[in-house]
């Protein structure tokens, strides 16, 4: 269980979002650090996010038998192996699902990683859709956080949470990913005027770029967004897309 990225409880708690405590990255991270100093296998708190393109039913459906592809070691670019995997809840549309998520291990580094399908996002319970769409409305000024976590189907308080982190690292993911669209050939983003703003049409032209590339389109704007951030859109330390751009973890999605 130390290693769910939202635990089996995170669904049990009615209307409540306790999927993504941050003492939970905390000790996450705490028991990557102290593994190290043990001289034991090493634990990487970092998922890497491929960009599936199945919806959460056929992924569910599909078990472990999903096309899930092999990237290279995040840490050290070795060949990585399939390695157990665990189960986490995502919640699509209202309900809890339950998914496998496969762990990979690299013989030459010791590290493991999640491997995360794009529609989840790291210690998030619900999809990168819903969670997108709860920033755009909000942080694009459509709306309140209120209408739009109603419209959602999520908690308030879980709807804020995301809208106040993203404000918090807008400048920050608005550069990231205005370079991320400039580095695919995109076009240079004028900022406009707001932090929130800036973010949402950097993500935007971003995804733009990305999709004259094979199979990016249909995956839509949030899960680039989650595979090209490796599920940190919205978490307290972001690498910043930039990095995982030019640390090849860009992955083409596979063609259908
Ligand atoms: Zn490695």
């Amino acid at each position: 269980m130390l290693f769910d990225d939202v635990p089996f409880s995170a669904c049990l708690g009615a209307g409540q979002d306790r999927g993504v405590p941050v003492e939970r990255e905390g000790s996450l991270l705490a028991s990557f650090c102290a593994d190290r100093e043990k001289g034991s296998e090493a634990v990487s708190p970092v998922a890497i996010v491929w960009p599936c393109p199945l919806a959460v039913d056929a992924y569910v459906a599909s078990g472990r038998d999903v096309g899930f592809p092999r990237p290279d070691c995040p840490s050290c670019a070795g060949p990585l192996v399939f390695w157990s995997g665990y189960r986490r809840y995502v919640r699509d549309e209202g309900r809890c699902r339950k998914i496998f998520v496969p762990r990979l291990r690299c013989a030459p580094c010791g590290a493991s990683h999640a491997l995360l399908p794009a529609f989840t996002l790291a210690w998030r319970l619900d999809t990168v859709e819903t969670v997108g769409t709860v920033l755009a409305e909000v942080a694009g000024g459509g709306c309140g956080v209120r209408p739009a976590a109603e419209r959602a189907g999520v908690p308030y308080t879980t709807a804020r949470g995301w809208v106040r982190r993203f404000r918090a690292r807008a400048g920050e993911l608005g550069v990231a990913f205005a370079a991320v669209a400039v580095e695919l050939g995109g076009q240079a983003v004028t900022p406009p005027a707001g932090a929130g703003r800036f973010a949402l049409a950097a993500v935007g032209a971003a995804f733009a770029a990305a999709a004259g590339l094979p199979g990016w389109r249909r995956l839509g704007a949030w899960r680039f967004a989650s595979a090209v951030t490796g599920g940190r859109l919205i978490a307290a330390n972001t690498v910043s897309p930039w990095f995982v751009v030019g640390r090849r973890r860009f992955m083409p999605p596979i063609p259908p």
